[in-house]
């Protein structure tokens, strides 16, 4: 089976609609460190993302 979004640490599902919710990651650079979201479906398919982290 696909490993798919809705499996892995940086997915939010949204309140209204857990099929659908954030990919969250934190990103640093030299001077800062923030958070980066983007939407994504929760089966969108995972298995060729390289920063997949189970949860
Ligand atoms: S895009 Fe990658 S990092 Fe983001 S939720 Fe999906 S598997 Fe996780």
């Amino acid at each position: 089976m696909a490993t798919e979004c809705k499996e892995c640490k940086s997915f939010f599902p949204m309140n209204e609609n857990p099929e659908k919710g954030d990919c969250v990651q934190r990103v640093v650079d030299p001077r800062q460190a923030y958070y980066k979201a983007r939407p994504v479906d929760a089966g969108a398919d995972a298995s060729k993302c390289g920063t997949f982290s189970k949860k």
